[in-house]
Parts: C-alpha cells; structure tokens; sequence
C-alpha cells in the first residue's frame, strides 16, 4: 500500500524555516541595522528590482538619506538621481512621499500598525506585512511570488498563483504559518529567503530543501509543474524617436519627461513618440522633436520592460556656440560634469553611452 500523503503541517513547515534561516540567512546589508525607515527603504527598492542590483544602492542611499526626516527635505530630484539603476521610479516618488507622511503624522518613526503602514504611498499588504512583522516581531502574514509558489509546492495545489482562489488561499496559509511560528520575523524572512533562493520558479533546489522531507509536490513528482505558468501578455511595442544634440563643449541637449506615465519626470534628450512603421527624413526628424539643427540618422536602439518594449529611432547633430535658441520649453545643455545630478532610464543612458561617427 502507498504511504499516506498528508499536506505538511503548518507548525513543522514553521519551525523547520524559522532553524533552517538562523544559519542560511545571506549576509544583505539592510540586515545589518534594521529600523522601520531602513526596511521602508529596502522594501520598496526591492520590489520588482533583483537583489543583487539593491545591494548595490542600498548603502548609498541610506548614507546620502540616513533619516525619513533627511528624505522628506530632500527635493524629488536628487531623490531621483540616488535611485537611478534601480529602474520603476514611481517607487522613488513613492518613498519619497512616504517619507513626507511619516514625518509630518508620525514623528519621523515609520508606524508599525499594518493599516497606518498600508496608508504610506507605495506600501502594499505585502510590503506592511513584511516591515512590521520583520522590525516589531508582529505576526502579520506576507504574500508574495516566492511565497505563493513555497506554499503550493508544499500542499501540490495546482494552477497558477495569479488565480484568485489561489491568491486567497496563499493570504490563509501566510497567516496561519506566521500565527504557528515561535518568531515571526525570522520565519516571514525565511520563508522569503527560500522562495527567491532554493524553491526557485526553475530548477528548484530540492535536495537543499529543509522542507523536502514534507513536501508533496516533490513526494509526487510534479515539482516542475507547480505553480502553473501564467500565461504570457503580448508586449505593446512603443516608437520614440529621439534627437541628441551635442555642444562643441560636450554638453548635451535634455529635457524632462512628463511627471506621469513610463519614465515620468525622468530627462532624456529631446524626445516624441511617433507611429509604429513611420520613417522620418533627417529634416523631418528635426521638425517633428522642434530643434534647429543638422541632423543624422544612429542606429535603434530597443529595450524590453515588463509590459512593453521601446524602440528608439535615434538622430544626432552638434552645434557650436551655447545653442540658447535650443534651450525652449524647459530644454537645457547639460555638461558631462552635472549629468549625475539627472535621473535617466537605462535605455536613455544607452542612447547617451552610444557612440556616434
Ligand atoms: S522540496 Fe523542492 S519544491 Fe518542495 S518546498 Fe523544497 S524546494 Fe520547493
């Protein structure tokens, strides 16, 4: 007769995280010294943005913004600048803003309440549950990718973790895995650690897995297939055609996205979005972005987001003199020297890096 296959038990999966954390943990540095505002901070950046690509800001910002009371007076544009590299600036504006709440309603100290947390800009259910549960030891339940994909793995439930059914029933489970816990903060963070690092969505590491003596989609065979794939979305293709002007100094032409939208509020050179399919003479090109200058076609540039992919048909041209008659409609030069001071995408940078015969 086969063995029984029971789902795991809530306090076992619980307990066995919350040891198997206290020495696998990784050395992050918003670990080191943990504070509501370092875990606002490290929350935020770390949505949709790679670990490895937050260690490396992490320690700058919170050096250039050591307070919520230092982010709140810092004007939005260095806010920016700090947060280049790390893509998705609306999560920027976002602390940004929720720096300004916390100092003007709570003192400067970031609320442990998940619903006065859950009123911050940008802070989500998941982000609330994760930053008092973390910093206050409060037994708020976390619900992300990596834990749904822990928790379905571990019962074998089936489908994607998008379903709604699905969802609802990763929220149930989050909470009773934190309500049966000893320390809700280690065992919320392990359970975080081990969904991005060993229940990984491809080639998960099993034979590592604290958790592979209980679990039953490995007992069955069907680890591969847990959590279903959602499906994919078709990427809208956006056109931009973009126009780099170079003084004789080096300076280059800018000017600031609208404050909404894909890249808001970011600097590009002087950019409008045309039609998929149409071609622009030189001339035409300089008539369409409204500059004065000789141009040349570049090469395209693409990059791929998560909803959509750019393309970006790009001209050039360089002129002598200061090229005020250029700096209309809020357009500036900026030199080599102050372009640190501008927040840019990584595919404006590209077109800036992109060297031009
Ligand atoms: S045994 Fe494998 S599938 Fe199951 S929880 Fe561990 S890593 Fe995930």
């Amino acid at each position: 007769m086969p063995a029984r296959e029971n789902v795991p038990k809530i306090s076992v999966v619980a307990t066995t995280i919350e040891e198997w954390f206290t020495t696998n943990a990784r050395d992050l540095p918003w670990r080191h010294q943990r504070t509501g505002y370092s875990a606002l901070v490290s929350e935020l950046m770390l949505q949709q943005t790679q670990v490895s690509r937050v260690i490396d800001k992490y320690t700058n910002f919170m050096a250039r913004f050591p307070t919520a009371k230092a982010l709140a007076k810092a004007p939005e544009s260095e806010v920016l600048a700090a947060w280049q590299g790390l893509g998705y600036y609306r999560r920027a504006r976002f602390l940004h803003a929720a720096a300004k709440v916390v100092v003007e309603q709570h003192a400067g100290v970031v609320p442990m309440e998940r619903d006065a947390l859950m009123a911050l800009p940008g802070v989500g259910r998941y982000s609330a549950g994760s930053i008092a549960s973390i910093v206050d030891g409060r037994r708020e339940a976390i619900v992300d990718g990596n834990v749904s994909r822990v928790f379905q793995r571990l019962a074998a439930r089936e489908g994607s973790v998008n379903e709604k059914a699905n969802a609802a029933w990763a929220w149930v489970q989050a909470q009773r895995f934190v309500d049966a816990s000893t320390n809700p903060a280690k065992a919320n963070e392990g359970l975080m650690e081990l969904g991005a690092s060993i229940c990984t969505p491809a080639a998960p590491k099993c034979e590592s897995c604290p958790l592979a003596a209980q679990c039953l989609a490995r007992k069955r065979g069907v680890v591969g297939a847990i959590p279903a794939a959602k499906p994919r979305a078709v990427k809208q293709e956006l056109v931009l055609l973009s126009v780099r002007i170079t003084r004789s100094d080096g300076a280059i032409l800018l000017e600031q996205r609208a404050q909404s939208g894909l890249w808001g509020g970011l600097w590009q050179p002087p950019t409008v979005e045309v039609v998929e399919g149409a071609e622009f003479t030189p001339i035409a090109a300089a008539k369409r972005v409204a500059v004065t200058a000789k141009l040349t076609r570049a090469s395209e540039v693409s990059c791929t987001l998560t909803h959509r992919s750019v393309r970006f048909m790009l001209y050039h041209g360089s002129i002598r003199g200061k090229g005020a008659a250029l700096e209309v409609q809020g357009r500036r030069f900026v030199t080599r020297e102050e372009i640190a001071n501008y927040a840019m995408s990584n595919a404006v940078k590209r077109l800036l890096d992109l060297r031009l015969s």
